[in-house]
């Protein structure tokens, strides 16, 4: 810029940063794309000699940083490393790692009760691709591992424990092993969780999948999902690689906000944990209540299982009321405190009666056989004090 610059070119033009000391709190870089100094530098980045950034949907500082962070906790206390990419949704987590991992001939060995989006993905958008899904009891290893031995075409165990809306637990180790020893792939989907909760490296798991949407961030405030592998050479290039031309990138103002709810997410999660285990013990009490759905509780078949692999038993949990359909929409009608919203691992308690709700459309018979009863009723409990939840309940039961 020169003095004759003239008026409408200065309003275009860039100036300088700035920024003169550190700032605090990363910056949003809202920017597609970066500059180059020189010609040799261009030349330098694109043919990947020096590291740089070029265009937004290869990368951006404030989506890597905070996708570093939940590579660090992910293997955090663990003798590894690993490299986490930042997604769009968690659902593109999920098709990105499809693609980086799987090819035409090849079948997904799965569990019938995964996230509906997951079970939607693989069945419905992959399968015309030449990838098939075979659903089973993953709790029934043998069968399980017969499966994988005699199907050279099983590429990987996808999974996810506990699972909704029964909490039910698969066992992270033996799977991760099975895929070890047959020479496949295995990932889960660690949403629940969090890594402040189960870390599935541990146990041997290739790659780990988060819908950021919930409890990473915490707040509902933004869509994103993460990818993290411990091959890191084949994060770096095949997952990279198909995040870019897929365009299935995150975007900075997303990762901003996972990256300030991750600030208390310890927190949080005592807190969510706390909650759900004083709820649990309300409502195991309760002469409405048929059966409660959570692995802290003594009575939950998977309750051994969740104590081996999981630090706390976390926030979600579901119920079942005696009265069926008619007592489901009755609850759910008189529910005041907490919010009737379709997502979870919010700050606030969300209620959600799947029969009359998000399983509307799916027949009885095919919802019951996953959990799904009439009178079922999940909730993501929050971290508001667990007092006024519980008043909540025990008035809407009346
Ligand atoms: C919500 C959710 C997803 C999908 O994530 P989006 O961010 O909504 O795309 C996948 N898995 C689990 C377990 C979820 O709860």
């Amino acid at each position: 810029m020169n003095e004759k610059t003239k008026f409408g070119s200065l309003c275009v033009q860039e100036l300088a940063d700035k920024k003169t000391t550190k700032p605090h709190q990363l910056p949003i870089y809202a920017t597609s794309s970066f500059e180059f100094e020189s010609v040799n530098q261009g030349i330098a980045i694109f043919s990947g000699k020096q590291e740089g950034h070029v265009y937004g949907r290869y990368g951006n500082p404030t989506i890597e940083t905070v996708a570093e962070k939940i590579a660090r906790l992910e293997t955090f206390g663990l003798d590894l490393e690993a490299k986490c990419m930042l997604t769009s949704s968690g659902m593109s987590a999920i098709s990105t790692l499809a693609m980086a991992t799987l090819k035409s001939g090849d079948k997904i060995l799965t569990q019938g009760n995964l996230y509906g989006g997951t079970t939607e993905l693989f069945t419905k958008t992959l399968q015309p691709f030449g990838i098939q899904t075979v659903m089973t009891n993953l709790k029934d290893v043998e069968n399980v591992e017969s499966l994988v031995k005699n199907d050279p075409n099983i590429r990987m165990i996808y999974f996810e424990t506990p699972a909704n809306p029964s909490l039910a637990c698969v066992d992270i180790e033996t799977l991760a092993q099975i895929a070890i020893r047959y020479k496949r792939l295995s990932a889960i989907d660690n949403t629940f969780c969090t890594p402040y909760l189960q870390q599935p490296f541990k146990w041997g798991v290739d790659f780990i999948i988060h819908s950021t949407t919930k409890y990473l961030n915490g707040h509902g405030n933004s869509i994103a999902g993460a990818i993290v592998g411990r091959d890191i050479a084949f994060m770096n290039e095949k997952v990279w690689k198909v995040m870019k031309l897929a365009g299935t990138n995150c975007n900075p103002w997303d990762a901003w906000l996972i990256n300030n709810g991750i600030k208390t997410l310890e927190l949080r999660i005592d807190r969510h944990c706390s909650n759900a285990m004083t709820i649990a013990e309300f409502l195991e009490k309760q002469q409405q209540v048929k059966k409660v759905n959570y692995n802290g509780l003594q009575s939950h078949e998977d309750h051994k299982l969740a104590k081996k692999q999981m630090k706390n038993f976390g926030g979600m949990l579901s119920f079942e009321l005696k009265g069926g359909l008619d007592a489901g929409i009755d609850f759910m009608n008189k529910i005041k405190f907490c919010t009737l919203a379709p997502t979870l691992g919010d700050v606030d308690t969300l209620i959600l009666h799947p029969a009359s709700m998000s399983h509307l459309n799916i027949p009885k018979e095919i919802r019951e056989r996953n959990g799904i009863t009439d009178g079922l009723i999940r909730l993501s409990v929050g971290i508001e004090n667990v007092e006024d939840i519980i008043e909540d309940l025990e008035q809407a039961m009346k």
